[in-house]
């Protein structure tokens, strides 16, 4: 009877720990597969999930850089100051 109980109890301590192993093993992955990766816009440097930055690939190292909206905008807002003949008088 003590046998059947210490293989029980031994079957249940077993299950605890590679149940909080796996879940170990998890967090150091990071951020779970559903999640979007996450990147720092190349202006500002604040993060933003990728598909709400706008990405290039910049020189010949081919190098992948991220945009968010508001940098995008504001380069836009001082071309078009720049081209604009009535902002240089
Ligand atoms: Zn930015």
């Amino acid at each position: 009877m003590l046998a059947i109980f210490m293989i029980v109890a031994a079957a249940g301590v077993l299950f605890v720990v590679l149940t909080l192993l796996m879940k170990k093993t998890d967090s150091q992955d990071g951020i779970a597969p559903v999640e979007e990766k996450r990147y720092g816009c190349a202006i500002c440097q604040e993060e933003f999930v990728e598909s709400d930055l706008i990405s290039r690939t910049v020189g010949e190292a081919g190098y992948r850089r991220y945009f968010c909206d508001r940098c995008v905008i504001e380069l836009y807002e001082e071309s078009r100051l720049l081209h604009d003949p009535r902002s240089k008088e």
